[in-house]
Parts: C-alpha cells; sequence; structure tokens
C-alpha cells in the first residue's frame, strides 16, 4: 500500500494476504430476495427482523415499504429514515431486502491518516486474493465527511425504485464519528447484490445516517474479512412471482440507484 493512501496496512500485507486464504469459507452471507427486485418495486417481504438475526447481526439493507435505510452491527439493527429519524428497529419489522452475516474480520488495520472512498476500497482490494469472493467490512472512526441518501417510505401501487428514489433526501456529515457497515460483492453478483461496494454509516449518537455515496475517514479502524458461502432466501408472494428481474438496463439501474 502506497504511503499516500493514509493506509498503514503496508507491512500486514503479504501477512492479510495469507490469512485471507485460510480464513475465506468460514462465514455465511444471508440474503433475503434480490436487488433486482427491489428495483422493480417488490417492497414488502415476510422476513422479521428476529428471523433475520437468526442469520447475522451484521449488514444492511431495508425495511417493508423500503421505508429506510437498514443498519446492523453489535446486535443494535437501525432504521434510518427519509425524515431524517432514526431509531432502533422493533424485532417484528420485516424486510423486502437484507444482507447479514455474523461479522468475523480476519484483518483489522489502523487507519491514522486521512483516506477518501476509492483509496479505503483499494485498500481491501489490494489484500484480498482475488475480486471472486464475498467481503464484510466494517470502519468505527472519525469521518471528515460523509454523504449518505435514505429511500423513501412508498405505499401501494409501488412505483420502481428508480423513480421512488428520485425525491430521496441526501444528508451530509461533516467531523462526525460513526460506524460504517459495508459488503464488497463480486461484479458476477450485479442484480442478484450490488456488484462491488454497498455501505451503510449511523453516527456514533445513532441519529443519522443511511446508504452511502461518498466520504473520508480522518482516522479510525478498518476491519474486514472474506466470505465464500451465500445463503439466498427468495420471495415467493405474487410481487416477486410477477417482477422483472432481469430488465435490459439491470446493470444501469443499480449504479443509479446505489451508487
Ligand atoms: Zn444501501
Amino acid at each position: 500500500m502506497n504511503e499516500n493512501h493514509g493506509c498503514s496496512c503496508a507491512q500486514q500485507l503479504a501477512q492479510g494476504f495469507a490469512k485471507q486464504a485460510l480464513d475465506c469459507g468460514q462465514g455465511e452471507i444471508y440474503q433475503t430476495s434480490l436487488m433486482s427486485a427491489l428495483l422493480d418495486g417488490v417492497y414488502e417481504g415476510d422476513i422479521t427482523i428476529a428471523e433475520l438475526l437468526k442469520h447475522g447481526n451484521f449488514g444492511l439493507g431495508t425495511f417493508n415499504h423500503l421505508d429506510g435505510e437498514l443498519i446492523a452491527f453489535d446486535r443494535e439493527v437501525h432504521q434510518l429514515r427519509a425524515d431524517g429519524s432514526a431509531r432502533a428497529a422493533s424485532l417484528q419489522q420485516r424486510t423486502p431486502f437484507a444482507v447479514v452475516t455474523f461479522f468475523q474480520p480476519s484483518v483489522t488495520l489502523k487507519i491514522e491518516k486521512p483516506i477518501c472512498k476509492a483509496d479505503l476500497h483499494r485498500c481491501i482490494d489490494q489484500q484480498v486474493a482475488s475480486p471472486n469472493l464475498f467481503c464484510a467490512l466494517r470502519v468505527d472512526g472519525l469521518f471528515s465527511h460523509v454523504e449518505t441518501r435514505t429511500v423513501p417510505r412508498q405505499e401501494r401501487p409501488y412505483k420502481p425504485m428508480l423513480e421512488a428514489i428520485e425525491a430521496q433526501p441526501t444528508f451530509a456529515f461533516q467531523q462526525r464519528s460513526g460506524t460504517l457497515v459495508g459488503f464488497r460483492s463480486p461484479d458476477y453478483m450485479q442484480g442478484i447484490s450490488v456488484a462491488g461496494y454497498h455501505e451503510h454509516f449511523i453516527t456514533d449518537d445513532r441519529i443519522g445516517g443511511g446508504h452511502v455515496l461518498d466520504y473520508q475517514l480522518d482516522h479510525g479502524r478498518l476491519q474486514f474479512g472474506v466470505i465464500a458461502r451465500l445463503n439466498l432466501q427468495l420471495p415467493h408472494d405474487a410481487d416477486f412471482l410477477c417482477a422483472d428481474l432481469c430488465p435490459e438496463d439491470l446493470d444501469c439501474a443499480i449504479r443509479s440507484a446505489e451508487g
């Protein structure tokens, strides 16, 4: 790792690489529904937060009716809503799309210099042996800035996600401590999940955050681990059965919706 990137991973690189090879395959990602279903307006799922927690207490997603962003870690599940409010999610709430795991980081790095989103991702990419496996990542620290969005609650008849988020509120946080939870998915997963990095953020006072658009970390701790197993739970309600899950513009639509 180049020192200019502000990441202190140089010495650990070789060590981390070897460790990844050993550690991958231990954890499992549990996912409900598909990103393409969410894009097509499948906004109601049967899986409760209580059920989700049986499969993982670390991850991200959304809530039924597309009612805000979900972030989970340390057994906390939070709902970040479009009106800027945040609250602890109840065990009875349901999700139409969520990705969780029991986080088992195999690499922990102290970040002592400011690092932008792209360089932090590069730091992980350089240490993970292949782009063809999943990574779960967590960043705790002081962020110079974080830009997020949250999705606005929808009612039937549901609009496709790109239309639903046209009026999505964005939030800018400056010099805020917080936690970022994310996954890196292989490119071949586009549509099933989000290819590349997908990250959610919450402030340490738990009152703000959302789906991450951009950030710069001032200093903090980066943890990540490779995951080689996916448990995909598909819905079988009428909305899902009738959804168009393979539209021609899928890649472009996901980049617009999740970028
Ligand atoms: Zn998101």
